[in-house]
């Protein structure tokens, strides 16, 4: 590998990162990862540090998961690639097919569609939405509902249906005839309570609302997070879910369940709709689909969903849409290895185990050190909001945010920071041990920065 001063300086002369500013790369160049193995990577410099981060919510088995590493090996040498569109299949997307529809058989969900990550899944549910409601007689249902604080990825779908500004702003205008609904957010919310049944029960009513105004049959499906991730791992109400389901069902709706962070283990449940007891219509996965090692992703589709489409003969229902690595048999091959791996570890009692813990940890964290708003998290996705004021929950300065991120990477532990939140979503093969280690960098890096 080339020196580290080499790699800054050209990464700052002819890169430009995702979700950062290209001129800011001298200032606050990124750390080189160089390796990785267990639940640790190591940087450029051989310092070794416990991935709080999970490579991005989705290295959920970790970085040594050798029979996902050899199916893709194999895969390699057997078909690198094939094509999925009309007329040709491969082995590997078949037989995935057949485990997803095993994995996801409680959910109500029996067929899959391919894509090559989130926001591939976002925009084939989203346009699978649109298109369900044209073939069942309803051309008009065109609009999505959303939630604030939602993310759901960057296709001008996903960046429509998005609800923080920053992902929005620099894009608009995006797609017409898009409703955001507040948040479920206990910390911040528009109704001037923290009782989590409260804010269910407002947001239910908000959308009853929004559904009279708008006319039912103008909304085609709600789209949401079961627990919201990139926006600060925001954790619904039990009741919040369930509520958003029976009002679709009342009107109609669609329920598209963005699962991109939450299937395969990593709320405690093996789906964030189960943990709620709710079947969705759509459920958009992509990331620990293949435990990170290869872009790819899944929407898994009702039978509700199916038998429209399969029961309609005319030119509407072929799907006109498709990416040309829609169910690419080397990902197809790396999903069904890490599934196998993922059901044999059993992950999400591991998920629910350390979370509990881990959030207990935080809570902790949130008595000791001022600094710390709020400690929320479910399973192994948690955060810490932090604030420079309680009282006025004025957010923590982002100096501030940088010095628990630095003294955090110090102390040996990657954690993610996104505003001024502190974001936790380790692999979920981690240890109890790995939980202290979290604990005792963050303990470090709140006090630096106090
Ligand atoms: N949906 C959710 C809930 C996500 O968290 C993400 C990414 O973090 C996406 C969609 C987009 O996925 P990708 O970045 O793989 O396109």
């Amino acid at each position: 590998m080339r020196d580290s001063n080499f790699l800054l300086e050209n990464n700052a002369r002819h890169l430009w990162h995702p979700m950062a500013h290209p001129a800011e790369m001298r200032k606050n160049p990124p750390r080189i990862v160089a390796a990785a193995d267990g639940v640790e990577i190591v940087d450029v410099h051989g310092q070794r540090l416990l991935d709080g981060v999970g490579g991005l919510w989705n290295v959920n088995l970790g970085y040594s998961c050798d029979p996902v590493k050899q199916a893709i090996r194999d895969q390699l040498e057997d078909l690198p690639y094939y094509s999925a569109f009309r007329g040709t299949t491969t082995s590997p997307l078949i037989e995935l097919s057949y485990e997803l529809a095993e994995w996801f058989r409680e959910d109500g969900l029996v067929r899959s569609f391919f894509t090559s990550g989130g926001s591939d899944s976002v925009e084939t549910a989203l346009r699978l939405a649109r298109q369900y409601h044209k073939l069942n007689g309803q051309p008009e249902r065109t609009k999505f509902i959303a939630l604030k604080k939602g993310y759901h990825g960057t296709h001008f779908g996903g960046a429509s249906v998005n609800g923080n500004s920053n992902f929005r702003r620099a894009y608009e205008p995006l797609l017409p005839g898009v409703l955001h609904l507040p948040a479920p957010f206990t910390y911040r919310n528009p109704f001037n309570t923290a009782d989590g049944a409260e804010i269910a029960q407002a947001i239910a009513r908000q959308f009853e609302e929004e559904i009279a105004f708008q006319g039912a049959d103008t909304i085609a499906a709600l789209i949401m997070e079961p627990v919201l991730g990139a926006g600060g791992v925001i954790v619904p109400h039990e009741t919040f879910m369930p509520l958003m389901r029976a009002i679709c069902d009342r009107h109609g709706i669609l329920l598209i369940a963005d699962e991109v962070i939450t299937a395969f283990g990593r709320t405690g449940a093996w789906t964030g709709s189960r943990l709620w007891g709710v079947k969705p219509d759509l459920i958009c996965t992509a990331k620990a689909i293949t435990n990170g090692y290869f872009p790819f992703g899944a929407v898994m589709i009702a039978q509700k969903v199916a038998d429209v489409f399969e029961g309609n003969d005319s030119s509407l229902g072929s799907i006109g849409h498709g990416y040309t690595y829609s169910g690419h048999p080397v990902g197809a091959a790396a999903a069904l290895a890490t599934l196998k791996e993922t059901k044999r570890l059993n992950v999400a009692a591991n998920a629910a185990e350390r979370g509990e813990e881990l959030l207990a940890g935080l809570v902790r964290l949130q008595e000791k050190h001022a600094l710390v708003g709020d400690a929320r998290g479910k399973g192994l996705m948690c955060a810490l909001e932090l604030v420079s004021d309680r009282s006025s929950k004025t957010s923590a300065s982002k100096q501030v945010v940088q010095k628990v991120y630095d003294t955090a990477y110090e102390a040996g532990v990657m954690v993610r920071t996104s505003g001024a939140n502190i974001i936790l979503s380790p692999p979920l093969v981690i240890t109890a041990e790995h939980v202290n280690r979290i604990l005792s960098a963050l303990d470090a890096g709140l006090s630096a920065a106090a």
